[in-house]
């Protein structure tokens, strides 16, 4: 389970900290951990200078951690915090920076009182972050892995989807799938909701049965060895009125025109608007109330945001979603999401599940 890439990206680091003239970095985010050491523990912190990287962990993680990591491991006796410290001093380190926007104020209080004489903590904000958002061809080898789960179960349990079935029930049983499938866990909480709760765009999944001639929209992510895909697909129940194909038509024309746009250096912001003049055409603007998109790898939402102002350049490498949606309060909602990979002159949609509105 040795990461070889894990090195290289302890190098970049390292440049970063060269640039920000800081002698080391505290790293606490799990996933920023994992992406630099293959440690996949839930307790750790690693420290990473000009030299070398130390994974400091819980006894529980002891054997893992020897395995997971190919950088050397520390199992100290006191608190994680002040076996960091003591390797600073060691290292005579200075300036250390730590990811101020991951660690809880405690936990710095706790950092910054067991810290050496001299040594300073300097607040750092998305420096691992950023290396995350262009994905090498192994991230993206996983992340393929884990759209293709999620909409294997989507398939497996759309088959038994039947009028009276509780959304809760349906949930479950995409979750259960997603795991029969190789999944670590499903991506965040799966949202299952029919009929009027479409109208909420991150409805949780309620005892409500699911009625014909009701909408049905499931939002659903594995995590397949800590990667994650994002898939929203909208089916109805019985025939669906006039009123909700043209709702989910728009929606849809809305969201190939966006990935349409999606391809290196268009700016997040343009791939936004031309979503939401799609919906403007259709007179559906003021109900499209969220962003247009967001990046996903090691997290469910990681940069770049695809949203009205964000001006960043997509690059090669990126792996964002596009999930345009109208929510009419009263009576219903429509989104359709697919996970794309970012190309130089295009995207590829890693999605295969139908984009037709289905009738069950
Ligand atoms: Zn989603
Ligand atoms: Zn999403």
């Amino acid at each position: 389970m040795s990461h070889p890439e894990s090195h290289l990206r302890r190098q970049r680091v390292i440049d970063a900290l060269g640039e920000q003239k800081l002698d080391g970095f505290i790293v606490s985010a799990l996933p920023n951990i994992r992406y630099l050491s293959g440690f996949t523990g839930s307790n750790a912190l690693l420290l990473i200078s000009f030299r070398g990287a130390v994974l400091f962990t819980d006894p529980r993680y002891a054997t893992q951690a020897a395995e997971q990591a190919d950088c050397e491991v520390r199992v100290p006796k006191n608190q994680l915090a002040q076996a960091a410290a003591g390797s600073i001093r060691r290292r005579r380190l200075k300036r250390i920076g730590f990811e101020s926007a991951r660690v809880p104020h405690a936990d710095y209080e706790r950092m910054k009182i067991t810290l050496p004489a001299g040594a300073r903590l300097v607040p750092v904000s998305g420096l691992v972050e950023k290396l995350r958002v262009v994905k090498d061809s192994s991230e993206i080898g996983l992340i393929r892995d884990s759209v293709r789960t999620c909409s294997k179960a989507y398939e497996r349990v759309l088959k038994r989807i039947r009028p009276g079935m509780k959304e809760l029930e349906i949930a479950a049983e995409l979750d259960y799938q997603m795991r029969r499938l190789g999944a670590d866990s499903s991506a965040f909480d799966t949202i299952v909701a029919s009929g009027p709760r479409t109208a909420l765009p991150h409805a949780e999944p309620s005892e409500k049965t699911i009625n014909n001639n009701e909408l049905l929209l499931i939002d659903m992510g594995a995590r397949q060895r800590g990667y994650m895909s994002d898939m929203t697909r909208v089916t109805c129940l019985g025939k669906p009125s006039r009123r909700t194909r043209k709702l989910y038509q728009a929606v849809l024309e809305a969201q190939l025109a966006a990935l349409d746009e999606v391809k290196e250096n268009a700016t997040a912001d343009k791939i936004d608007r031309r979503a939401r003049t799609v919906l403007a055409a259709h007179g559906l603007a003021g109900y499209f109330v969220h962003s247009t998109g967001h990046g996903l790898g090691l997290e469910i939402h990681e940069s770049p945001r695809i949203g009205t102002g964000n001006h960043t350049r997509l690059q090669a490498g990126m792996v964002i979603t596009i999930e345009p949606g109208v929510y009419m309060e009263g009576s219903g909602g429509v989104r359709i999401e697919d996970t794309v990979v970012v190309n130089t002159n295009g995207c590829e949609i890693l999605t295969p599940t139908s984009k037709d509105l289905l009738v069950i």
